[in-house]
Protein backbone atom coordinates (compact mmCIF):
# COMPACT_ATOMS: atom_id res chain seq x y z
CA UNK A 1 0.00 0.00 0.00
CA UNK A 2 1.10 3.28 -0.94
CA UNK A 3 0.40 5.46 2.28
CA UNK A 4 0.38 8.81 0.21
CA UNK A 5 -2.76 7.44 -1.83
CA UNK A 6 -4.95 10.63 -1.53
CA UNK A 7 -7.89 8.18 -1.47
CA UNK A 8 -6.57 7.60 2.60
CA UNK A 9 -5.42 10.63 2.98
CA UNK A 10 -8.72 11.58 5.65
CA UNK A 11 -8.18 8.05 7.42
CA UNK A 12 -4.34 8.63 7.75
CA UNK A 13 -4.32 11.78 8.70
CA UNK A 14 -6.39 11.27 11.73
CA UNK A 15 -4.46 11.96 14.73
CA UNK A 16 -4.74 9.56 17.19
CA UNK A 17 -5.76 12.70 20.00
CA UNK A 18 -8.29 13.20 17.34
CA UNK A 19 -10.30 10.51 17.85
CA UNK A 20 -12.89 10.49 20.03
CA UNK A 21 -11.78 9.41 23.81
CA UNK A 22 -13.99 7.56 26.76
CA UNK A 23 -15.89 10.95 28.49
CA UNK A 24 -15.22 8.66 31.72
CA UNK A 25 -12.16 7.31 33.23
CA UNK A 26 -10.89 3.86 33.32
CA UNK A 27 -11.22 1.90 36.83
CA UNK A 28 -8.14 0.63 37.47
CA UNK A 29 -6.64 -2.68 37.30
CA UNK A 30 -8.84 -3.75 34.38
CA UNK A 31 -6.40 -6.68 31.97
CA UNK A 32 -6.93 -8.85 29.18
CA UNK A 33 -5.31 -11.69 28.56
CA UNK A 34 -5.35 -14.32 26.07
CA UNK A 35 -4.47 -17.97 26.10
CA UNK A 36 -4.28 -18.89 22.63
CA UNK A 37 -2.62 -21.82 20.96
CA UNK A 38 -4.07 -25.16 18.36
CA UNK A 39 -6.45 -27.71 19.85
CA UNK A 40 -4.46 -29.88 22.59
CA UNK A 41 -2.52 -27.64 23.14
CA UNK A 42 -3.71 -26.66 26.88
CA UNK A 43 -5.74 -23.56 26.18
CA UNK A 44 -8.84 -24.88 28.58
CA UNK A 45 -6.13 -26.03 31.35
CA UNK A 46 -4.19 -23.00 31.58
CA UNK A 47 -7.73 -21.31 31.54
CA UNK A 48 -8.83 -23.20 34.07
CA UNK A 49 -6.20 -23.02 36.16
CA UNK A 50 -6.08 -19.56 36.51
CA UNK A 51 -9.50 -19.89 37.60
CA UNK A 52 -8.65 -21.41 40.00
CA UNK A 53 -5.99 -19.42 40.97
CA UNK A 54 -7.88 -16.25 41.33
CA UNK A 55 -11.13 -18.67 43.77
CA UNK A 56 -8.15 -19.60 46.02
CA UNK A 57 -7.57 -15.49 46.57
CA UNK A 58 -11.23 -15.40 46.96
CA UNK A 59 -11.92 -13.04 44.11
CA UNK A 60 -15.88 -13.87 42.35
CA UNK A 61 -15.19 -15.18 38.86
CA UNK A 62 -17.94 -15.79 36.30
CA UNK A 63 -16.65 -18.21 33.52
CA UNK A 64 -18.78 -18.16 30.10
CA UNK A 65 -18.66 -20.59 27.24
CA UNK A 66 -20.07 -19.94 23.76
CA UNK A 67 -23.29 -21.86 23.37
CA UNK A 68 -22.00 -23.83 20.37
CA UNK A 69 -19.66 -25.52 21.63
CA UNK A 70 -21.57 -28.56 23.97
CA UNK A 71 -18.91 -31.24 23.09
CA UNK A 72 -18.61 -32.27 26.72
CA UNK A 73 -20.85 -30.51 28.86
CA UNK A 74 -23.01 -27.63 28.48
CA UNK A 75 -22.82 -25.94 31.75
CA UNK A 76 -18.80 -26.66 32.60
CA UNK A 77 -15.49 -26.18 30.99
CA UNK A 78 -14.08 -29.25 30.34
CA UNK A 79 -10.54 -29.90 29.01
CA UNK A 80 -9.40 -32.81 27.29
CA UNK A 81 -7.78 -33.84 30.40
CA UNK A 82 -11.09 -34.02 31.82
CA UNK A 83 -10.85 -31.30 34.58
CA UNK A 84 -13.36 -28.69 34.68
CA UNK A 85 -15.43 -25.94 35.83
CA UNK A 86 -18.72 -24.08 35.91
CA UNK A 87 -19.41 -21.96 32.71
CA UNK A 88 -23.00 -20.57 31.96
CA UNK A 89 -22.85 -21.08 28.13
CA UNK A 90 -24.35 -17.90 26.20
CA UNK A 91 -24.93 -17.04 22.31
CA UNK A 92 -24.11 -13.89 22.11
CA UNK A 93 -21.34 -11.58 23.51
CA UNK A 94 -24.28 -8.93 23.97
CA UNK A 95 -25.94 -11.74 26.16
CA UNK A 96 -22.74 -12.53 28.31
CA UNK A 97 -22.40 -8.92 29.16
CA UNK A 98 -25.76 -8.84 30.35
CA UNK A 99 -24.93 -11.65 33.01
CA UNK A 100 -22.23 -9.90 34.13
CA UNK A 101 -22.93 -9.50 38.05
CA UNK A 102 -21.69 -6.36 40.10
CA UNK A 103 -18.66 -7.33 41.99
CA UNK A 104 -17.42 -9.89 39.62
CA UNK A 105 -13.86 -9.35 39.38
CA UNK A 106 -12.48 -12.13 37.09
CA UNK A 107 -14.67 -13.41 34.11
CA UNK A 108 -12.84 -16.26 32.06
CA UNK A 109 -14.11 -16.94 28.58
CA UNK A 110 -13.43 -20.61 26.66
CA UNK A 111 -13.65 -21.17 23.20
CA UNK A 112 -13.57 -16.94 22.19
CA UNK A 113 -12.95 -18.25 18.54
CA UNK A 114 -16.48 -19.15 18.65
CA UNK A 115 -17.82 -15.82 19.22
CA UNK A 116 -19.05 -12.64 17.22
CA UNK A 117 -16.93 -9.86 16.40
CA UNK A 118 -18.98 -7.69 19.68
CA UNK A 119 -16.62 -9.71 22.00
CA UNK A 120 -13.69 -7.58 21.38
CA UNK A 121 -15.67 -4.44 22.11
CA UNK A 122 -16.90 -6.03 25.59
CA UNK A 123 -13.65 -7.63 26.85
CA UNK A 124 -12.38 -3.56 26.47
CA UNK A 125 -15.50 -2.53 28.20
CA UNK A 126 -15.36 -5.16 30.98
CA UNK A 127 -11.83 -4.38 31.67
CA UNK A 128 -11.82 -0.66 31.24
CA UNK A 129 -14.93 -1.33 34.04
CA UNK A 130 -11.59 -2.54 36.34
CA UNK A 131 -12.32 -6.94 35.85
CA UNK A 132 -9.56 -8.98 34.59
CA UNK A 133 -10.82 -10.63 31.41
CA UNK A 134 -9.00 -14.36 30.70
CA UNK A 135 -9.91 -15.60 27.32
CA UNK A 136 -9.03 -19.11 25.66
CA UNK A 137 -9.43 -19.78 21.82
CA UNK A 138 -8.03 -20.97 18.58
CA UNK A 139 -5.27 -18.33 17.49
CA UNK A 140 -5.47 -20.37 13.96
CA UNK A 141 -8.62 -22.30 11.98
CA UNK A 142 -7.79 -25.50 9.95
CA UNK A 143 -6.59 -24.27 7.50
CA UNK A 144 -3.86 -22.28 9.53
CA UNK A 145 -5.43 -19.25 8.69
CA UNK A 146 -6.00 -16.36 11.57
CA UNK A 147 -9.37 -17.22 13.28
CA UNK A 148 -11.60 -13.98 13.93
CA UNK A 149 -11.76 -12.38 16.66
CA UNK A 150 -8.98 -13.93 17.85
CA UNK A 151 -6.70 -11.25 15.77
CA UNK A 152 -8.33 -8.52 17.55
CA UNK A 153 -8.72 -9.65 20.94
CA UNK A 154 -4.84 -10.40 21.01
CA UNK A 155 -4.15 -6.92 19.92
CA UNK A 156 -6.09 -4.98 22.31
CA UNK A 157 -4.43 -7.88 25.55
CA UNK A 158 -1.96 -6.96 27.99
CA UNK A 159 -0.84 -10.35 27.94
CA UNK A 160 -1.08 -13.45 25.10
CA UNK A 161 0.28 -16.45 25.72
CA UNK A 162 0.61 -19.17 22.91
CA UNK A 163 0.87 -22.60 24.06
CA UNK A 164 1.60 -25.46 22.50
CA UNK A 165 0.23 -29.27 22.05
CA UNK A 166 2.39 -32.76 20.98
CA UNK A 167 2.57 -32.84 17.17
CA UNK A 168 0.99 -36.36 16.60
CA UNK A 169 3.18 -37.46 13.41
CA UNK A 170 6.54 -35.96 14.53
CA UNK A 171 6.49 -35.54 18.56
CA UNK A 172 7.39 -31.96 18.15
CA UNK A 173 5.94 -28.79 19.19
CA UNK A 174 2.59 -28.22 17.64
CA UNK A 175 1.24 -25.05 16.40
CA UNK A 176 -1.41 -26.19 13.94
CA UNK A 177 -4.90 -28.56 14.25
CA UNK A 178 -4.95 -30.83 11.64
CA UNK A 179 -8.48 -31.63 10.21
CA UNK A 180 -8.55 -35.32 10.19
CA UNK A 181 -11.97 -36.00 8.58
CA UNK A 182 -13.34 -34.60 5.31
CA UNK A 183 -15.28 -31.11 6.32
CA UNK A 184 -15.33 -27.84 4.34
CA UNK A 185 -17.00 -25.65 7.14
CA UNK A 186 -14.34 -23.47 9.13
CA UNK A 187 -16.75 -24.60 12.45
CA UNK A 188 -16.82 -27.80 12.94
CA UNK A 189 -16.86 -28.90 17.25
CA UNK A 190 -14.83 -31.60 17.71
CA UNK A 191 -11.96 -33.36 19.55
CA UNK A 192 -9.65 -35.88 18.21
CA UNK A 193 -12.30 -37.77 15.88
CA UNK A 194 -11.90 -34.69 13.79
CA UNK A 195 -8.42 -32.84 14.94
CA UNK A 196 -4.68 -33.83 15.26
CA UNK A 197 -2.36 -31.73 16.89
CA UNK A 198 0.82 -31.27 13.88
CA UNK A 199 3.54 -28.94 13.47
CA UNK A 200 4.03 -26.02 11.23
CA UNK A 201 5.89 -29.29 8.73
CA UNK A 202 3.61 -32.11 9.65
CA UNK A 203 0.68 -30.18 9.03
CA UNK A 204 -1.55 -30.26 5.44
CA UNK A 205 -4.06 -28.12 5.10
CA UNK A 206 -6.37 -29.80 3.02
CA UNK A 207 -9.21 -27.64 1.56
CA UNK A 208 -12.24 -29.36 1.26
CA UNK A 209 -15.18 -28.86 -1.41
CA UNK A 210 -18.42 -29.11 0.30
CA UNK A 211 -19.86 -32.18 -0.46
CA UNK A 212 -16.10 -34.31 -1.40
CA UNK A 213 -15.71 -37.15 0.51
P1 LIG B 1 -7.17 -27.15 24.36
O1 LIG B 1 -8.17 -26.38 25.17
O2 LIG B 1 -5.99 -26.32 23.91
O3 LIG B 1 -7.79 -27.88 23.20
P2 LIG B 1 -7.06 -28.83 26.69
O4 LIG B 1 -6.60 -27.94 27.80
O5 LIG B 1 -8.53 -29.16 26.63
O6 LIG B 1 -6.53 -28.27 25.30
O7 LIG B 1 -6.32 -30.24 26.77
C1 LIG B 1 -4.94 -30.37 26.94
C2 LIG B 1 -4.71 -31.83 27.27
O8 LIG B 1 -4.96 -32.61 26.11
C3 LIG B 1 -3.29 -32.22 27.63
O9 LIG B 1 -2.98 -31.97 28.98
C4 LIG B 1 -3.29 -33.70 27.34
O10 LIG B 1 -3.83 -34.41 28.43
C5 LIG B 1 -4.29 -33.83 26.20
N1 LIG B 1 -3.72 -34.11 24.88
C6 LIG B 1 -4.27 -34.93 23.95
N2 LIG B 1 -3.56 -34.94 22.81
C7 LIG B 1 -2.52 -34.09 22.98
C8 LIG B 1 -1.43 -33.65 22.16
N3 LIG B 1 -1.27 -34.08 20.92
N4 LIG B 1 -0.57 -32.76 22.69
C9 LIG B 1 -0.71 -32.31 23.96
N5 LIG B 1 -1.71 -32.69 24.79
C10 LIG B 1 -2.61 -33.56 24.32
MG1 LIG C 1 -10.16 -25.94 24.92
ZN1 LIG D 1 5.48 -32.72 13.39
Amino acid sequence: MNPRDPALDGELDTPRSARPVPTQAHSPGGRIEVVCGSMFSGKTEELIRRVKRALYGRQKVQAFKPRIDDRYDATRIVSHGSIAIEAVPVATSESLLRRVEDGTQVIAIDEAQFFDRGIVEVCDELANQGRRVILAGLDQDYLGRPFPPMPDLMAIAEEVTKVRAVCTVCGGSASHSQRIIQQASTVLVGGSECYEARCRGCFRPRDVRPGEA
